[in-house]
């Protein structure tokens, strides 16, 4: 179902003469790694596989020379402002669906609508603004920042695309799956958003899910806001490295009396955080950890937005979704 262009590899690999190819994939494209191996050995490469966790492209592998003339990157895309390096190559791994029965769907939409989509989804946004428009609604789309690749693409970390035209529309759609990317939107605009899941035909809206989340960080920052000592972790990954954002909000804790470490990881995981007897946490890096795995730490594990409401420079109200700009 998703589309891994076994023939722009191959003449990717051939045109460069690379002789070893280093491969990434994300978890859930793991299990077809033989069948990845079986296109690169066919293009004349010896393919190695590179088994740490991958989560996006912030994770790409820059340290793939060790073993290998290029990389291949499956399952994202390119992240324009961390550089481009001639030696790796994106596959997006887009979905091979259409977009259809979007139309048994349309009579809870509103008349103006931005359409969203993950990368593996974004291919579908003009086939879904044309069935938008035929039934006399408007679609928007919009660019985003220097993180976001495509028109229309959320990323967990950054819904730029999506704040650019908040005041245009009455709803977001979003296309794709799981809760982690239209969540980022629906916080970040705070604009009432569907899902439309074109593997499966089915849509539905993201509010139950978001308050239960609110309610949960709510209960995180109402325990942090008891701490007396926090540690700031930076994450040492090229594209959620925020060494800026820590400094700034550990002046902002330590003004507002706590006390403040810091502490560089590659993976943020409840062991790795273990060793650190702070009262809570801040997570410089991929927001999906404090959002979606935050069950699974001990100690309340904020995000940047979150600490500065116990820092005492944010709101309750003002509560927004940490976003990675860079
Ligand atoms: Fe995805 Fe998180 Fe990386 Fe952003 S920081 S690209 S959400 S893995």
């Amino acid at each position: 179902m998703f589309d891994l262009e076994p023939e722009r590899v191959t003449a990717w690999i051939k045109s460069n003469g690379y002789s070893k190819v280093a491969v990434q994939l994300p978890e859930g494209l793991k299990v077809r790694s033989s069948e990845i191996s079986d296109t690169l050995r066919s293009a004349g490469a010896i393919p190695i596989l590179i088994g740490r966790p991958c989560y996006g492209a912030c994770d790409y592998y820059d340290g793939y020379g060790e073993f290998a003339d290029a990389l291949i990157h499956y399952g994202h895309s390119a992240i324009p402002s961390m550089g481009e390096d001639p030696n790796v190559l994106f596959v997006e791994a887009r979905a091979e669906v259409g977009a259809d029965a979007l139309r048994n769907h349309l009579d809870g939409l509103p008349s103006k609508i931005g359409v969203l989509a993950s990368v593996q989804y974004i291919g579908l946004i003009d086939a879904v603004t044309e069935i938008l428009e035929e039934s006399e609604r408007t679609a928007f789309v919009s660019p985003g920042d220097s993180r976001i690749k495509y028109p229309g693409q959320v990323l967990g970390c950054n819904c730029s695309a999506a704040e650019n035209i908040r005041d245009c529309v009455d709803a977001f759609l979003f296309l794709g799956e799981g809760d982690f990317h239209p969540l980022a939107a629906a916080f970040g605009t705070d604009i009432p958003l569907f899902v439309y899941n074109p593997v499966t035909g089915s849509m539905r809206s993201v509010e139950n899910t978001r308050e239960r989340i609110l309610r949960k960080r709510f209960a995180s920052i109402t325990i942090a806001s008891e701490a007396e000592s926090f540690t700031v972790i930076v994450c040492s990954k090229k594209g959620q490295k925020r060494i800026a954002e820590a400094e700034r909000i550990s002046a902002l804790l330590e003004k507002a009396g706590k006390k403040v470490y810091t502490v560089v990881l590659e993976e943020i995981t409840p062991e790795a955080l273990s060793h650190y007897r702070t009262d809570a946490f801040v997570n410089t890096a991929c927001p999906r950890i404090s959002m979606d795995e935050s069950s699974r730490f001990v100690k309340p594990i904020l995000t940047v937005t979150e600490a500065e409401i116990v820092a005492g420079i944010r709101k309750w109200e003002d509560y927004e979704f940490d976003s990675i700009r860079n």
